[in-house]
């Protein structure tokens, strides 16, 4: 039987032929065995939800991803353009120069904002809405696009404030954003506050400033009380946002991380899907709609 030349200077045989079909057909085996899993993992996550009786969606920054928002941080996202100490709230409070700088980088993050629609995921969890079967979503996200997909406004618990909004850290007067930001277009470097001249810093929590008390107890109670509690593209490390699947699941509820990374909780979650939150989400919603037919 002629041999084959083999690029390390061996011989490749029949022999190595058939190892190499073997080998084929096991990792062959192996991925298929993959996709039923993670099949039979989304089935499993839409019986839950078609069986609790509430369910509680917890989104981070990987939510948006597909929305063509990056997130904080893998690669390209967030953090390797910006530093992080930039971001600080003290920074913001102490100089001129610091909100100037504060404004320029949130006036950069904000436009792909605006421009942004909600992907499948968040399509997915505006249909669980509708269909009955969800209690609320804490989301950690500052994009406004669950409002965007359709979820009513009192089943959003924004955790970190909205990029959407304007507040003065005085007299806390609300502004909308596209108003300051026309006024940065025509040339304010730093926005003041009309009434009362105070400083203006877009309605999001900064790293160093207070949670927002109502939004945090609401979003502590519903983690205490919810059934099922889902955690969808978050990396869960940012505190005290991230200590929600653990107060979830210590009052009961089945967790369940969909994270295209692994987390510091994956041990502890009933399910673990490392996958894309948009695919995912879609096909759980298939699986729960079979069952409304
Ligand atoms: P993070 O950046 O720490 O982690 C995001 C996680 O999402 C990562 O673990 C990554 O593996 C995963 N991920 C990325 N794309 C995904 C996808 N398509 N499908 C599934 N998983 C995906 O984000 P965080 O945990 O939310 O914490 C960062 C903080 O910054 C939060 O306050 C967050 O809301 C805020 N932030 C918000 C936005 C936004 O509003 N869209 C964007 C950036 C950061």
């Amino acid at each position: 039987m002629p041999s084959l030349p083999c690029k390390l200077g061996g011989t490749y045989d029949i022999e190595d032929q058939k190892k190499h079909h073997r080998e084929m057909g096991r990792l062959g085996n192996g991925v298929k065995k993959k996709e039923n899993d993670m099949e039979e993992k989304i089935r499993q996550v839409a019986q839950w939800i078609i069986h609790a009786k509430r369910t509680v969606i917890f989104g981070g920054a990987g939510l948006s991803t597909e929305s063509g928002i990056p997130d904080f941080r893998s690669p390209g996202g967030v953090w390797d353009r910006y530093d992080p100490e930039d971001f600080y709230f003290q920074k913001f409070i102490a100089s001129e120069a610091s909100r100037e700088k504060y404004w320029q980088m949130a006036t950069e993050m904000f436009e792909p904002m605006k421009k942004a629609q909600p992907n499948p995921a968040h399509l997915a969890i505006a249909e669980l809405e509708r269909l009955g079967k969800l209690d609320c979503v804490i989301t950690q996200n500052i994009d406004g696009l669950h409002h965007k997909a359709g979820n009513s406004e009192e089943r959003i618990i924004e955790l970190h404030g909205t990029a959407m909004h304007v507040t003065c850290l005085n007299c806390k007067k609300r502004y909308d954003r596209d108003e300051i930001q026309e006024r940065l277009r025509k040339g304010t470097k730093i926005p003041y506050c009309d009434d009362c001249g105070g400083p203006l810093k877009p309605a999001t929590i900064s790293f160093g400033q207070s949670m927002p008390e109502k939004e945090t107890q609401e979003a502590y109670h519903r983690s205490s009380t919810c059934d099922l509690f889902i955690v969808i593209g978050s990396s869960l490390v940012v505190q005290p946002a991230a200590s929600m699947p653990l107060v979830a699941k210590r009052n009961g509820a089945k967790l369940v991380i969909i994270n295209r990374d692994p987390t510091p909780y994956d041990e502890m979650a009933d399910i673990v899907i490392h996958s894309q939150a948009g695919s995912t989400m879609s096909n759980i919603l298939k699986y729960v709609k079979q069952e409304f037919r």
